[in-house]
């Protein structure tokens, strides 16, 4: 079985910043804790509790000491809050969410009903509302779109991580519920990357390991595409969930990761597969197989990488 990981994989620049953050504050002489799970990975998690950094849900369960803000954001309350308790604020947000909240505030500002298009419960989408003063509309459906009463203005934001083909749909329905719309493609290139990468890899192989939190959404997402694509896809959030019936008969696997899987949890998972009744396992990168390589043998066809 050959194994092919996915050019684009694991940490985006945005979640490695906010961990970058986070670990810089292991020696911290005060309390820290951040704002909610840093990212959406318990392995991540338990990490930093090892090393002294807590979670907490709310501020008000942070007595003193420093608060990191992870990179999904929050809204302006939370750094008043945290002004009024006198916590030292390290501000972790992504830039590129930060983006997608001032450009919703922007909107707001000069008069247009702003919609966001992405899930409404997610801590992000949570943070971009906030910056609204709570008056954005969350559409995650064409269907939803085509909920929405009719405004003169519409202001659309994406969530970062939403998929670009999913975004242009909606935004098609939106058009037709208003006379004005403006357009702030704040979807993250990290994601359409990872998506990418992920569809090229499955079109390829006889079956897609994806990696990351179960409640991760972009990692969910990344195992969607593939399964579009056609391609047999499991999600998992470790090595220890990898079943070897899945890999009878596989000549290719692959392997992504959503953009909050470490890379010591992906190598994992690498490992076990390799140990997994396989013999001839060859690790390629998806970016360095060249031109006229055979990159994956599924349903009788053979696939060679034509550069
Ligand atoms: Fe930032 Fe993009 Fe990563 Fe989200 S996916 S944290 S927007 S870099």
């Amino acid at each position: 079985m050959k194994i092919v990981m996915a050019e684009h994989r694991g940490f985006c620049y945005g979640v490695k910043r906010a961990v970058d953050m986070a670990l810089a504050s292991t020696n911290a002489n005060c309390p820290v804790h951040t704002l909610g799970p840093i990212i959406h990975n318990p392995q991540m998690v338990s990490h930093l509790k090892a090393q002294g950094i807590d979670t907490a849900n709310k501020l008000d369960e942070i007595p003193a000491g420093r608060v990191i803000i992870r990179s999904h954001g929050v809204g302006p309350e939370v750094y008043h809050q945290a002004e009024t308790q006198q916590l030292e604020v390290v501000d972790a947000t992504c830039p590129h969410v930060k983006k997608a909240q001032q450009a919703a505030h922007a909107l707001l500002t000069v008069g247009y009903q702003v919609v966001i298009v992405g899930e409404q419960h997610h801590p992000e989408v949570q943070s971009i509302i906030a910056w609204t003063n709570h008056k954005a509309q969350v559409v995650e459906t064409p269907a939803e779109a085509e909920a929405l009463p009719y405004y003169p203005r519409i202001g659309v934001v994406a969530q970062t991580t939403f998929a670009a083909k999913e975004f242009e749909a909606i935004v098609t329905v939106v058009k037709t519920k208003c006379e004005e719309l403006k357009i702030e493609r704040t979807i993250c290139t990290a994601t359409d990357l990872r998506q990418q990468a992920a569809i090229d890899l499955a079109k390829k192989v006889d079956i897609i390991i994806i990696v990351g939190g179960k409640s991760s959404a972009n990692t969910a997402r990344l195992a969607s595409v593939c399964r579009e694509a056609g391609s047999l896809a499991y999600h998992i959030e470790s090595a220890n969930e990898l079943k070897p019936e899945w890999f009878t008969g596989v000549q290719v696997a692959g392997i992504t990761a959503g953009a909050s899987t470490p890379d010591w949890v992906i190598e994992e998972v690498y490992k076990k597969m390799e140990e997994m009744n396989v013999t001839d396992v060859v690790k390629l990168e998806a970016g360095s197989i060249v031109k006229g390589t055979v990159v994956g043998v599924r349903h009788d066809e053979v696939f060679v990488d034509i550069g």
